[in-house]
């Protein structure tokens, strides 16, 4: 089996997320920062809703193969090593690619700002483009 960095965390809400994601809470909002850090792994083929961060997020990718759409924009390939910071409101998704399970390290800095604004899903037609 695959050494991974953290273990699996609890599945996602189907009402956020599209196939099985699991998110592990590294850091978490009640420590002493105003910052909540998550370990997520996502399926194949599995992504979020869109979805703004009223703080805005940083993605440090550590394994797989990943897609990151911003609104308006074509679709980006995340490799391990990417890093990806999205500014306050900006609208957008994250996910795996078809063929393989993909892991991030999410870090959502000024959570004191709010949590995450929900969307609506991410279409097979807009992930297959
Ligand atoms: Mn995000």
């Amino acid at each position: 089996m695959k050494e991974t960095l953290f273990t699996k965390g609890d599945k996602a809400s189907a009402e956020y997320f599209v196939g099985e994601v699991w998110i592990k809470v590294v850091v978490s909002p009640t420590d002493l920062f105003d910052c909540v850090v998550n370990d997520v792994v996502f399926a194949p083929g599995a992504r979020t809703n869109w979805h703004t961060h009223p703080g805005g997020q940083i993605l440090i990718c550590t394994d797989g193969l990943g897609y990151y759409q911003e609104k308006g924009k074509s679709i980006q390939l995340l490799n391990k090593g990417d890093v990806v910071k999205i500014l306050p409101g900006l609208e957008h998704w994250h996910g795996a690619t078809p063929n393989g399970e993909f892991t991030h390290i999410a870090i959502n800095p000024s959570t004191t700002k709010g949590g995450v604004n929900w969307m609506e899903k991410v279409t097979d037609e807009e992930y297959n483009k």
